[in-house]
């Protein structure tokens, strides 16, 4: 490694005292919030300061939220009464080596536009069998305004076909859902013998290279559909 280069990292605390290189954590989350938007079906989110130091001498907080606000991810229980829920699914399903596909580098989409097949077609050696793909669409600065739940770029019924016959293991993006069409989307990309693990919700993926290990483990809520998550873009040097 040249001189300059090496004072570079160890300038921006990239390299830990034996010399190996820490990598670089990307938040992929949306803040949490007191009355944040969701979908007119959901849950509202509270976040309630319960005590405080002055009051009991520490600070607690009682939160009440939908276990599909914010950034998550859903369980095939979320559309099927015999889906694998959130204590039955691996953990290694939420973490692992991930590949971002850029749908508008750059920029963002325009609103309602369709995300069809052809679009991932010339990534379609990215889809293998248990990958981990995660697709941007540019609409993670439009979080929480009217348009990102009703103007989002949306899945095609066709393409989340195309994705679940390649079996990925986990598919995440940058809108609330994958799309305008939600309810068929779903029942496709959750379908038993399908069963891929859907993100919703990310956001800075622009921050992201091409490959990544993805990060993002959900709260282990017994016997239910989904969860917020920390999601975190793991990312070497
Ligand atoms: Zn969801």
């Amino acid at each position: 490694m040249q001189a300059s280069r090496l004072r570079r990292k160890m300038q921006a605390g990239r390299l830990h005292h034996k010399g190996s290189l820490m990598p670089k954590f990307v938040d992929l989350s949306h803040p949490l919030a007191h009355g944040q938007p969701n979908f007119p079906f959901d849950p509202k989110i509270s976040v309630l300061v319960h005590n405080t130091v002055a009051s009991i001498g520490f600070n607690i907080t009682q939160i009440s939220l939908s276990t599909h606000q914010g950034t998550h991810l859903d369980v095939p229980f979320h559309f099927y009464d015999d889906g694998k829920t959130l204590d039955q699914v691996p953990l290694e399903r939420f973490y692992g080596p991930a590949v971002l596909i850029d749908l508008a580098p750059g920029g963002y989409l325009p609103a309602k536009t369709p995300i069809t097949m052809e679009r991932f077609a010339p990534h379609a050696a990215k889809f293998q069998p248990g990958a981990k793909v995660i697709y941007r669409t540019g609409w993670d600065r439009m979080f929480g305004t009217p348009a990102s739940f009703s103007e989002l770029p949306s899945l095609t019924l066709e393409a989340a076909q195309w994705i679940a016959d390649r079996r990925i293991g986990l598919l995440g993006m940058d809108t609330l859902t994958p799309s305008a069409d939600w309810k068929d989307v779903h029942l496709t990309l959750l379908k038993p013998g399908v069963e891929i693990i859907i993100v919703e919700g990310l956001a800075n993926l622009d921050r992201l290279p091409e490959r990544f290990t993805f990060a993002g483990f959900p709260l282990n809520v017994q016997g239910r559909d989904g969860s917020p998550i920390r999601a975190v873009g793991i990312v070497e040097d």
